[in-house]
């Protein structure tokens, strides 16, 4: 196992962050950690890290305890905290070789890493020239040095624009296919785009830990249509399977289906043969959005 978190609790003074929170992360896995804000997820982290030490519990990270074998431990972890502290006067590459001396790496390694995380154009530059998403890919870079089996990132996305977004997310999904990554995050699509299993978590309990394909295996199906023009709702109900038809906007329809078959080509048939256009059609991970949306509401 490389995450094992046994009944984590965490006080800060009277309030109370984590609440007896247990669960395991295999080799291999990239897992979501998904809450909204103040849900707990940096503390989690922080103690997984070993940077805050619980009130309760254990965890170990590939079987050293962090709190008996901090060192060891953290030799194995890699850490980009949120918000990404960095010393913004230095260069790229100054920077890194910075961190390299620290941990005694050596400087060759530095120059692979920059290639890994695509920062080569970038790696000359002051890290205060740098875009939001080569930041990020800095604090990646400073995370992976010294070649840890798991990566902790906390938030790693938050505030890129959209390319950034992507960007980042495929890294992220890159280094993650011979490490053991573990992200946090409060917006559900991130979870959706690059991982298959979420831990989804509120004042500071559990709430769910799943595969992803677990919350979608139901029988229940649901899309989301955009038509190039109004229509009315009984016109849907010729759509085999349909449930239901909620109208979530103008041209816009969310359609439930009480089968686990796609039902994408049936409603782009429906769209054709009634002379519609579709301009957009998506299926939704219902369940998981409507536990979620219920968490956060
Ligand atoms: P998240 O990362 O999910 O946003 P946090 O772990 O940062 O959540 O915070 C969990 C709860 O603990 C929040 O209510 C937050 O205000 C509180 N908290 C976090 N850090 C501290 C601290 N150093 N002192 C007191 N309360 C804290």
């Amino acid at each position: 196992m490389s995450i094992e978190v046994k009944n984590i609790s965490k006080l800060y003074g009277e309030q109370k962050a984590l609440n007896n929170v247990s669960f395991s992360i295999e080799k291999g896995e990239i897992v979501g950690f998904l809450g909204p804000n103040g849900a707990g997820k940096s503390t989690m982290m922080k103690i997984i890290c070993g940077y805050i030490n619980a009130s309760q519990g254990e965890v170990f990270v590939n079987n050293f305890d962090i709190s008996t074998h901090k060192i060891d431990a953290q030799k194995n972890i890699g850490y980009l905290p949120e918000n990404n502290p960095l010393y913004l006067e230095m260069y790229v590459r100054e920077y890194l070789h910075f961190n390299a001396s620290i941990y005694k790496i050596a400087k060759e390694e530095v120059e692979k890493i920059i290639v890994k995380v695509g920062l080569s154009p970038e790696a000359h530059k002051k890290i205060n020239q740098l875009s939001k998403g080569y930041r990020q890919r800095v604090g990646i870079a400073a995370a992976l040095l010294h070649n840890p089996e798991v990566l902790i990132l906390d938030e790693p996305t938050t505030g890129l624009d959209p390319n950034q977004l992507a960007e980042i997310r495929s890294l992220i999904k890159e280094v993650g296919k011979d490490k053991t990554v573990l992200f946090s995050t409060h917006i559900l699509q991130e979870v959706e785009a690059v991982c298959d299993r979420v831990i989804l978590i509120h004042h500071g309990e559990i709430i769910a830990d799943k595969k992803l394909k677990e919350f979608t295996e139901n029988k229940e199906q649901v899309i989301e249509v955009e038509f190039d023009f109004k229509i009315e709702k009984q016109f849907l109900d010729n759509i085999p399977h349909l449930k239901s038809a909620n109208n979530v906007h103008d041209t816009i329809w969310e359609l439930t289906f009480d089968t686990s078959k796609d039902m994408r080509p049936a409603v782009f048939d429906f769209a054709h043969d009634n002379g519609l256009k579709t301009l957009n059609l998506t299926a939704k991970n219902k369940n998981l959005e409507k536990l979620f949306r219920e968490l956060t509401a």
